[in-house]
Parts: C-alpha cells; structure tokens; sequence
C-alpha cells in the first residue's frame, strides 16, 4: 500500500511540493488555511480539499507542513494532534528554530504521534522541480517511513540527528544565503558603478571562482531591477531571527546576520514580500549617482 501523504500550507514552496507528491502518486488531500488553494489544488489534480486539519490528519499516514513560521506550526500541529492515527508522521518542511521542532515533536509524541523536522533548501525552482535539498532532523525509523514522500519532493534527503538538527542545519544554510546575498548584491553594485557591461561580467564570473547559484539565477535579474520571487526578504530576515536567537544561546552574536537584518530593515517596506536580491536596492543606492 503506497503511503498516503496530506500537505499542509500551499504557499510558494508547498503548492509545487504537493503537486509534485501528487505526481508520485501519494498525494491523498490538502488543507490550506485560504481554503481557495485547496480547493483549486482539488480541481487541478482529483485529490481531496479537506474541510478541516483534523479531517485531513484522520486520513493520512504522513502529514507534510510547509507554513510560515513557528506559531504557525504550532498551531497546525495542536489541531492535527487531536486527530492522527497512532504511529502517523508529521514532516515539517517549514523553517522554524530547533527548539520550536522539539516542542512540535514532544506535543505528537504525546498524541501518540511522530515528526520529522524536514526544512529545505534550493527555492521555488527546487519545489518545482522536485530537486529540493531536505535536512531532517528525527529518528531513523521515522525517516525511513516517511521516506517515499521526501523523495517525491527532493533531490537531496540528510539526516543530521535528532529533532531539531534539520532546523540547525537550516539556519547554517540561511547564515550562507545572508553572506551570499551580500556578497552578489554588493559586487554587482560595484560592477554597474565601474560602468561595465553586466550582463558579460555575469557571464564571465560565473564560470571562475566566484561563480554561485545566486549570481547565475538572481544576477540577471536583480541588474534589472526586477526581483522575482524567489525568496522573500520578509521569510529570510525571519530566519535571521531565528539564527540570531540561536547564536545568542552559544553566547554570540554573528556579524553577518546582524548586518544583514541591519540592511533588510533599511530597505522600502514592500521589499518583505521581494525577493530577497531586493537588497540590490541598497547596495546601488551606496554610490553617490545611484550606481544606475
Ligand atoms: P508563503 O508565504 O508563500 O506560504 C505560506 C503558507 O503557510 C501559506 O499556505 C499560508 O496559508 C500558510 N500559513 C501561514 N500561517 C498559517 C497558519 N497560522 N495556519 C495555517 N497555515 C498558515 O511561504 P513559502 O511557501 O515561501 O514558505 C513556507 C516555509 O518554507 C517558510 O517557513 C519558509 O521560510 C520556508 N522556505 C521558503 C523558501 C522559498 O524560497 N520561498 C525556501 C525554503 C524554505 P495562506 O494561503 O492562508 O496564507
């Protein structure tokens, strides 16, 4: 009997997620909490709306989370507690802190349930294509159960202890995005206020030793002045958030986290829902004739 998956949250990651579950046959029903993208989830490929979280978990074997932030799942966790089969599996694929996953896995556990923290990496692009990069954070066995449905959205599965580690390795990962960001943004502000033809330099850095995937799928946009989603500023500074707090308990602080919130806060206020190569913005604005 194949798996039979629900999904929670079918915001830009989890709308390709879930279609791509539907596409490996283990899509069972969907809940969103605008009930419009369930029910146009339901039209597109046969699978139920459900009515409510509780229906949805009554029905599933392995639920998928992909929501906003901590409270968010939380609250989506408290209502699916009440109703899982003994044994059933939450994946969360949020980016949530560490902490918040044990607390998630300890109200299941209690329940008479399991989770996974799954947080993922490599964009809407990943979603899409069922590529992502997904560092799981659980017991083995769990993982090996749920395995089948991280498959069908992932390239990449990790697992890098127990609950809570995923989320570690999350924030790791977003410590990177924040110096990468900056790093592109800057040096192609710079690049533009030499005068220089950027849609070459792209194409020649690109293929040294600075080459990244920002630079190749942001960079030709960004010099533009185009910032597609993406990766909104507004989910990264939230992770920022939740790397600074987790510093904070080594007893830190981290220079990149600190000025990237820094230059994310300084940025127009419809930049949260931008992409997050929006701080392009900033970067031009440095120099003293726009660098444009
Ligand atoms: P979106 O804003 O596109 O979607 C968020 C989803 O969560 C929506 O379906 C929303 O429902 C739902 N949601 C939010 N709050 C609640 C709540 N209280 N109860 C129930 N449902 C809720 O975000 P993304 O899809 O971009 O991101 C989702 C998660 O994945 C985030 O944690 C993000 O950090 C992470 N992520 C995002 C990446 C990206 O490139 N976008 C990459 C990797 C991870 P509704 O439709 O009603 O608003």
């Amino acid at each position: 009997m194949p798996l039979r998956v629900g999904f929670v949250g079918l915001g830009a990651m989890g709308l390709p997620m879930a279609r791509n579950l539907h596409r490996a046959g283990l899509l069972a029903g969907a809940w969103n909490r605008t009930a419009a993208k369930a029910a146009a989830l339901a039209a597109e490929t046969g699978v139920t709306a459900a009515p409510s979280l509780a229906a949805l978990a009554r029905d599933c074997d392995v639920v998928v989370t992909c929501v906003s932030a901590d409270a968010d799942l939380l609250e989506v966790v408290a209502q699916l507690a009440a109703a899982l089969r003994p044994g059933a599996i939450v994946a969360d694929c949020s980016t949530v802190a560490a902490s918040t996953a044990r607390e998630a896995a300890q109200r299941l556990a209690a329940a008479g349930a399991e989770f996974l923290d799954c947080p993922v990496s490599g964009g809407t692009e990943g979603a899409v294509a069922g590529t992502l990069s997904i560092m799981v954070g659980g017991n083995e066995t769990t993982l090996e159960r749920a395995r089948p449905a991280l498959e069908a959205m992932g390239g990449s599965i990790a697992l890098m202890g127990p609950v809570g580690a995923g989320q570690a390795a999350k924030a790791t990962n977003q410590i990177m995005v924040a110096g990468i960001n900056q790093a592109v943004t800057e040096a192609l502000a710079f690049g533009q206020a030499q005068g220089l033809p950027m849609e070459r330099l792209i194409a020649a850095l690109e293929k040294g030793a600075a080459g990244n995937w920002f630079l190749s799928k942001r960079g030709p946009t960004m010099i533009r002045r185009e910032f597609p989603l993406g990766f909104k500023v507004g989910l990264h500074a939230k992770d920022l958030e939740i790397c600074r707090r987790m510093a904070e308990e080594l007893g830190t602080r981290l220079p990149l986290v600190e000025m990237t919130l820094l230059h994310y806060s300084r940025l127009p206020a419809q930049s949260a829902d931008e992409d997050i190569s929006a701080l392009f913005r900033l970067k031009s604005d440095m120099f003293p004739r726009g660098g444009d």
